[in-house]
């Protein structure tokens, strides 16, 4: 407990919730001050050249400290250090690098003010593209300049992994390089004023599994050294100075949510199966082979969903067949007899690559994405089909083609796939093609024709993070229409339920893989409408395996003819509260965490 002056007054801030998790504990403010006021003078000629020795320098200074930063990144997180390389590449980037050197001999300036320049010009290039992926790359070049901007003002570096206080830390923006630097014996949670959920940083945090909130905007303006604070990263608030009622409660609940969440942990590795016995396999979302053990830590019975376009992004190329195969194999390796579901490559809308140099697209989500670039590109694509093809003869694989619209899409994809089992079985090399082909069902119109679609497939798997994005007409990335992004709105209840009655009578099976799959409060609905297993992100497993078990088959029918009866997702919510109130309780009170 943390005594408090009276005399502060409670203030609650507003950000997005990063990663899950509360703390509470003395803020530390990490801003990097100085580097932001620069100075312009004039160099004169006869010291030009020793001035863009000077920038060269720090720009080799930045390199070696990333380096030393990438060296030590522990096993864990390597796959965060790939950020980390990309900044490496950035420090000489032409667009950096070299229009900085121009600027410092043309204009005749020091290279801090040359480099605020072209990091002012270059990065609104970036803020203002509509595609999420590549405004993100703003944040990069920050991030790098920054790096450089220190070397040469000679600032102090944050360094994070020096910190020797149990703190919550506070910075306007945290790097992902910073961000590796956290010692979970001294950092408790961060709050930053800048950043999203879909930041790397965020990323990075639940991969720690460290409370974070992002994005809160004046954060550092508002929180002061040793303020105590409170991080609540599910609900992506942050309270400074809160009162002793407020401190006492949150003690308490946190308390109550470590209990809880050590029993769930227990059961994690339990069937999820209904009160009647019905068994539901819960699966694992992985982005990186790496993932794969954190999905079986958690209770996973096998992965449902593998995007396989994250080893396509940070990279300076397209990843060659084998090094695609050892991915696979990699992961199949892992889960032994345990489903894996390789979804093929889902670039371009929010993914976008940053070597497809005619990438550039009005409307990125509704664009060249998924099996629609794959189409286009079918040596890109063939070579993954390879690649897969060859991985599936060691273990338990499905294929899953993200984004059909219709029919062709399917029938071209099977084509290719022929195609690639025969070369490899002429060239003799191992493989198999007889393995389950599912389509993502996550565009509208694969809805409305899914009778014709699942003539010629093995599975649905129902995408709801892009089904509610069309469906609605909601940029799912867009946070001023986040609220409309409705899972239990009636037109999304009732596309789920036109997917898996038309799936069931044409005797395929119907998983899940969106987001709606990993709220515990949602497993009546989805198993009412008929999903047959679910799929999520590894730490949700747990707590939906034990919404499963608390769900009776037999009182799902009313329930369901009941919620299928409401108007607005408000009035769902509240069927689901009244109707499933134990579990709503429970799952409520994790939610709080
Ligand atoms: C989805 O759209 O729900 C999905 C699982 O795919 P992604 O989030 O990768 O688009
Ligand atoms: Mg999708």
């Amino acid at each position: 407990m943390f005594m408090k002056d009276q005399e502060f007054q409670e203030t609650i801030l507003k950000g997005i919730g990063g990663s899950p998790g509360i703390c509470i504990g003395k803020a530390y403010l990490v801003d990097k001050e100085g580097v932001d006021v620069v100075k312009k003078y004039v160099v004169p000629a006869e010291s030009l050249s020793g001035e863009v020795g000077r920038f060269k320098t720090a720009v080799k200074n930045a390199r070696a400290e990333l380096q030393r930063i990438i060296d030590k990144t522990p096993q864990e997180l390597r796959q965060h250090a790939q950020i980390l390389e990309t900044h490496m590449l950035l420090l000489e980037d032409k667009m950096i690098y070299d229009r900085t050197i121009d600027l410092i001999e043309k204009e005749r300036v020091n290279a801090e003010w040359a480099l605020k320049k072209v990091v002012s010009l270059v990065k609104p290039m970036f803020e203002s593209m509509s595609d999420d992926y590549l405004k993100q790359r703003a944040e990069d070049i920050t991030h790098v300049s920054d790096r450089i901007m220190e070397n040469l003002v000679g600032a102090d570096q944050v360094n994070i992994a020096r910190i020797d206080k149990r703190v919550i830390l506070v910075a306007r923006d945290l790097s992902p390089a910073e961000t590796s630097q956290i010692q979970l014996e001294r950092i408790k949670g961060f709050v930053t004023n800048r950043g999203g959920r879909a930041s790397h940083t965020s990323i990075i945090a639940r991969t720690l599994e460290i409370p974070a909130v992002l994005g809160v905007g004046n954060a550092t303006l508002t929180i002061k050294n040793d303020d105590i604070i409170i991080v609540d990263g599910k609900a992506g608030i942050v309270v400074v100075n809160p009162t002793e009622q407020t401190l006492l409660e949150t003690e308490e609940r946190r308390e109550r949510y470590d209990i809880q969440k050590a029993m769930v942990a227990r059961r994690s590795h339990l069937p999820a199966q209904t009160r009647d016995g019905s068994r539901i396999s819960v699966m694992g979302n992985i982005e990186l082979p790496e993932e794969v053990v954190s999905v079986l830590d958690h209770g996973g019975d096998g992965i449902g969903l593998y995007r396989t376009e994250f080893q396509y992004l940070s990279r300076p190329d397209f990843p060659g067949e084998d090094m695609l195969f050892d991915n696979y194999k990699d992961v199949i390796d892992v889960m032994g007899t345990r489903p894996v579901t390789i979804r093929t490559l889902d670039i371009n809308g929010d993914k976008a690559v940053n070597y497809i140099r005619d990438s550039h697209e009005l409307n990125p989500a509704l664009g060249l994405r998924a099996i629609r670039y794959c189409l286009q590109k079918p040596e890109i694509f063939k070579t993954q089909l390879r690649a897969i093809l060859r991985a599936a003869a060691f273990g338990n694989v499905r294929i899953l083609i993200p984004m059909i619209s219709g029919i062709e899409e399917v029938d071209q994809t099977i084509r290719l796939l022929d195609e690639a089992a025969r070369c490899l079985e002429q060239q003799g090399v191992a493989h198999k093609r007889d393995i389950p082909l599912g389509i993502m069902i996550e565009v509208p119109s694969a809805v409305v024709a899914a009778d014709i679609l699942a003539e010629k497939v093995d599975f649905f798997s129902i995408g709801t993070n892009d089904l509610i994005q069309y469906t609605l007409a909601i940029d799912r990335g867009n946070r001023h229409v986040a609220h409309l992004h409705q899972p239990l709105h009636p037109a999304i209840l009732r596309m789920i339920k036109r997917t898996c009655d038309v799936a069931r009578e044409k005797g395929i099976p119907t998983y899940m893989c969106g987001e709606m799959a990993a709220e515990p409060l949602y497993a009546p609905i989805l198993l009412g409408l008929g999903v047959d297993e679910l799929s999520m992100n590894p730490q949700a497993i747990p707590l939906v395996k034990d919404a499963i078990r608390s769900i009776d088959s037999k009182d799902i029918d009313d329930f369901m003819n009941a919620v299928m009866g409401m108007t607005t997702p408000d009035a769902v919510e509240a069927l689901l509260a009244e109707t499933y109130g134990a579990v709503v309780n429970k799952i409520e009170h994790l939610k709080q965490e």
